[in-house]
């Protein structure tokens, strides 16, 4: 759809801000403010005076004292200035205690940098054991190694390049890209384009004009539509049904992923049939583009579905590539739906008070799901905050 001007008024009023999980939202919060608190642990470390016995004392200890899956991160070796230095092995619990009053480093820097002055400092071989004390077992040769001292490593790998950066100037680490739910460069900057943020608000748009429109006629002001995210085609639009035929379960979001379950030959409701033409606002009637648009959808999914049978064995999900725009946002039921259905990217309005896509649960943030799906919420929210929802979400 091409963004009008009423459009754009409408994008400057309203801000996109990404559902995540608590500890997104912590790294996000993180790396917006630059203010980086690195988890650290102490590790007693040792000079190596001489370098030939490098990879001898590497493969023993990595043998012997393995780093723990979780810090797998931190490389055994770094150079100093005048100096290369061994990370031996993880103090105790006992013996951090000792050095509780160092333990606690102080990383609240500006650019979240630590500064090494507050972090326990390397040369500070005050109550550090010697290498026999910490390797009592006795079993390595320790020739090559200089007087231990007690160092703070992070304890954790790095969740992105800032953090890494924070990573690298406390000790040496290893840092692998992950994907994210969110892009945290774009998300720090205020979220998505102009352009993106129009075309979402445009979507939502329709969303809110079949909710304007069932409300008219005494149904509830809650509305849904669903896009094809590649095509950018809008394959169906609906609305609450729920107050009609005793259908308890027609939320919107039942509603529109049973008009793409009709379009691709299922749906599960009888009475939704011929629902698509009724649930579009009259400026955005069915053209004959349109029902050519539907047309053309339906045979591309089929070729889709046959192509994909016929390459791997496996039917794609209803939804799969699909972004799914609704006024409110959606309850436990609807929200389960959409995940089973595969959506890829749900934008909803305002909040509802029985939510589960950020209010009363996070359901797609749980991490047990073999399916992940964004979640964005307050498009247009006080357009949607407007429509009128009767007793309950
Ligand atoms: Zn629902």
């Amino acid at each position: 759809m091409a963004p009008s001007a009423d459009n754009d008024a409408h994008t400057s009023q309203w801000s996109l801000t990404p559902v995540l999980s608590p500890e997104e939202e912590q790294e996000l919060k993180e790396y917006t403010s630059g203010n980086i608190n690195p988890p650290l642990c102490l590790y007693f470390a040792a000079p190596i005076i001489d370098k030939k016995q490098i990879s001898r004392l590497t493969q023993i200890l990595s043998l012997q004292y393995p780093l723990p899956d979780c810090m797998k991160h931190l490389k055994r070796v770094r150079a100093q200035q005048t100096r290369l230095e061994m990370l031996l092995r993880p103090a105790s619990l006992e013996e951090k205690m000792t050095f509780s009053k160092d333990s606690g480093a102080d990383c609240t820097e500006n650019a979240g940098i630590c500064r090494s002055e507050n972090i326990r400092k390397d040369d500070d071989t005050s109550q550090v054991p010697s290498l026999t004390d910490i390797f009592k077992d006795g079993a390595i040769d320790l020739s090559g190694l200089g007087d231990p001292f007690v160092v703070s490593v992070p304890m954790r790998s790095a969740r992105n390049r800032k953090e890494q950066q924070v990573w690298a100037g406390i000790w040496p680490s290893t840092y692998h890209e992950k994907p994210k739910t969110v892009n945290l460069e774009e998300a720090s900057h205020g979220g998505v384009s102009d352009e993106e943020k129009l075309r979402i608000g445009a979507h939502m748009r329709r969303a809110i004009e079949a909710a304007q429109l069932n409300q008219a006629r005494g149904g509830k002001g809650i509305g849904a539509v669903v896009v094809d995210q590649e095509s950018g085609k809008v394959l169906a639009v609906g609305t609450d049904r729920s107050g009609e035929k005793r259908e308890l379960l027609l939320h919107a979001c039942m509603v529109v992923i049973d008009m793409v379950a009709r379009q691709q030959g299922g749906g599960a409701y009888e009475c939704l049939a011929g629902l698509e033409n009724e649930q579009q606002p009259k400026m955005h009637s069915v053209t004959k583009d349109d029902e050519k648009q539907i047309g053309d959808e339906k045979e591309n999914r089929k070729r889709t579905k046959e192509s994909s049978e016929h390459c791997t064995g496996e039917l794609p999900y209803l939804c799969t590539g699909y972004e799914v725009y609704v006024t409110h946002e959606p309850c436990i039921m609807c929200s389960m739906a959409l995940l089973h259905s595969r959506v890829s990217c749900v934008y909803y309005g305002c909040c509802s008070p029985g939510g589960a896509l950020g209010t009363f649960y996070r359901l797609h943030c749980h991490p047990g799901l073999n399916h992940k799906f964004l979640v964005f919420r307050g498009v247009m929210e006080n357009e949607c905050k407007a429509l009128d929802v009767g007793q309950e979400v």
